[in-house]
This record gives C-alpha cells, sequence and structure tokens, in this order.
C-alpha cells in the first residue's frame, strides 16, 4: 500500500478561498479584517515567516501592516507598541513574531495582548477556553493540523491518537484538541516526549500519529502499523541543494513510512501551508466579532 498524500497546499487553497470570500462580506458590512506583525531583529528565518505573512493578508484583501523593530529594543518599548495597537481600531489581530530577543520576556508580552486579537492564540486566556472546549482562537498549526484531518475524511472519534512532542505551541494543544467532544476530535489521546520509556511501543498501535518533535526522520516504518494516518510537522533543514536553497526533512521517513500509512502529509507542502492559513482564519474570525 502507498499513502493517501495530504497535500496542505490544497487544502490551504481552498480554505483561502472561502477566507477571501469572507473578507469580501465583511468589507461590504464596513469592517475590514486588519492584522499587525511586529518583528524585533533581523533573524533571517523569521523575517521570511512574517513577510509570508504578510503577502498572504494581502492576496485575501486584510489590511496588513508590517513593524520592524531592532534587536535593541527595550521590552518597555514594545510592550507599550502592543498596547497601541490593541486601542487601534483598525487591527483586529496582532502577532509578535517568535523567538523574541533573550532580553524581552516572551511571556510578558503575549500577555499583554488584547485576548480579543491574540490570533495566534498564545494567550492564557484563549489557551484556557481552549482547554475547556469553549470558543476562541485556537492556536493556528494545531487548527491547521484539525482541518487537514477533517478535510481529508480522516475519522478520529474512538481513534488511538499518539502525539510525540509536548511543546506548547504543538505537542500539548493538538494533543487536548483531540480529545475535545467534537468534530475532528474524541480520540484517545497519549503524549510522548524525551522521558516517555519506549516511543515505538505507542507509536506502533497508533491510528493516528502527529510528530512535532524537531528530529529529522525520527519516525521509522518499523514504528508504525499498516494503515496508519501520519501528520508530519517537523521542518527540519537538513542540507542544501546546490543552488543554495535549504532541503527540507519532517520529522518522519517520509518514502519508508508512505508504504505502510493510509495517509501521510508531505514537508514541505503539509502542516506548514496551513499554519499561515489558520493565522488569516482567526484575523477573519477577530474582526467578524467586531461586528
Ligand atoms: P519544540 O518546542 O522544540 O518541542 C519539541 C518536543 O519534542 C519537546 O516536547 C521534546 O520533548 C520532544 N522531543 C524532542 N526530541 C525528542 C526525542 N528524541 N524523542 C521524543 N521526544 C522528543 O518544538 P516545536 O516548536 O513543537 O516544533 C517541533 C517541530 O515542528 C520542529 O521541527 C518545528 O520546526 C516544526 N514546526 C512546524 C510548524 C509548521 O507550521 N509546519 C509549526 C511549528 C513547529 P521534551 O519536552 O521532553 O524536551
Amino acid at each position: 500500500m502507498s499513502a493517501k498524500i495530504i497535500s496542505g497546499t490544497e487544502v490551504a487553497k481552498a480554505i483561502r478561498e472561502e477566507l477571501k470570500a469572507e473578507v469580501a462580506e465583511l468589507v461590504g458590512k464596513g469592517v475590514t479584517p486588519g492584522l499587525v506583525t511586529i518583528l524585533v531583529g533581523e533573524d533571517p528565518a523569521s523575517q521570511s515567516y512574517v513577510a509570508a505573512k504578510n503577502r498572504t493578508a494581502k492576496e485575501l484583501g486584510i489590511y496588513s501592516e508590517q513593524i520592524t523593530l531592532p534587536a535593541d529594543t527595550l521590552e518597555a518599548d514594545l510592550l507599550q507598541l502592543v498596547e497601541k495597537c490593541n486601542k487601534d481600531p483598525k487591527i483586529n489581530g496582532i502577532l509578535v513574531q517568535l523567538p523574541l530577543p533573550k532580553h524581552i520576556d516572551e511571556a510578558k508580552v503575549l500577555y499583554a495582548i488584547d485576548p480579543d486579537k491574540d490570533v495566534d492564540g498564545f494567550h492564557p486566556v484563549n489557551v484556557g477556553k481552549m482547554v475547556l472546549g469553549e470558543q476562541c482562537f485556537l492556536p493556528c498549526t494545531p487548527h491547521g493540523i484539525l482541518e487537514l484531518l477533517k478535510r481529508s475524511g480522516v475519522e478520529t472519534s474512538g481513534a488511538e491518537v499518539v502525539v510525540v512532542g509536548r511543546s506548547n505551541i504543538v505537542g500539548k494543544p493538538i494533543a487536548n484538541l483531540m480529545l475535545q467532544k467534537r468534530e475532528a476530535g474524541n480520540a484517545t489521546v497519549t503524549l510522548c516526549h524525551t522521558r516517555t520509556k519506549d516511543i515505538a511501543a505507542h507509536t506502533r498501535r497508533a491510528d493516528i500519529i502527529i510528530a512535532a518533535v524537531g528530529v529529522p526522520k525520527m519516525i521509522t516504518a518499523d514504528m508504525v502499523k499498516d494503515g496508519v494516518v501520519i501528520i508530519d510537522v517537523g521542518v527540519n533543514r537538513i542540507g542544501k541543494s546546490e543552488s543554495g536553497k535549504a532541503i527540507l526533512a519532517g520529522d518522519v521517513d517520509f518514502e519508508a513510512v508512505k508504504e505502510k500509512a493510509s495517509f501521510i502529509t508531505p514537508v514541505p507542502g503539509g502542516v506548514g501551508p496551513m499554519t499561515i492559513t489558520m493565522l488569516m482564519k482567526n484575523t477573519v474570525q477577530a474582526a467578524r466579532q467586531t461586528l
């Protein structure tokens, strides 16, 4: 068996078309969704993520502002800027690009964002609501994974889901979302990490594996059962092509595992394109909430 490839690129494209229509509808009602991205410093990866976010926003008709601050910006000045954006009626969503320079307390900055404009879904108010199953901004990558599963017709109810990786931005929230009593939920979830004794023993009985570890090709074919559904979140740079472009690998040994899986996401082109798309979805939701 060779797995069906879940194309995040295609699913993201479909959602962006839906969002374009939604933005046009909101504009017709006098509300143009607005997003501000705040970047501190000159980290090239962060610069390219922020540029992609602004480009996508513009493509969808979302008003977008990019604010770039020098790496030595004081924490107090950044907090002041966040406060200004909290009060700006043109802005529905605020995104502070992480990581921040070491001298700035990340939590302090994220907690300063108005929860109603927290389109990354990292504010404790939104995290708490997510855990309680209430309406809130869901963190973008886990939200994208739910959409990939839903739109691929993967049954999650009663499924054994094994998540590998317990970060606050991917592992913990996706584990939580998949046990919620609703669509793309109702799963029995196991969360593995570096202290898990025998990861393969868990992954081998999984119906769905979500890998978010940051270790290239860690999930190998002997660690999965036939028919497993694989969501590979990992983005690992494993070299450079002759033209100098980064060669990427996921956390799953794609070539070998795809021969056993029923569905699998590729890297690149799987979870990646969904993350920015769900940021746009949250921004549109934030604008709708002001109607
Ligand atoms: P992270 O914060 O570094 O967390 C990694 C998690 O994996 C930790 O919980 C760690 O366990 C666990 N882990 C690491 N090595 C392990 C091992 N050998 N065995 C078992 N568990 C192990 O990473 P993250 O931010 O969640 O990101 C994970 C990957 O997803 C990265 O490749 C990242 O680039 C990618 N990512 C992609 C997107 C996207 O949009 N496609 C978005 C976010 C992240 P401990 O907690 O025990 O240390």
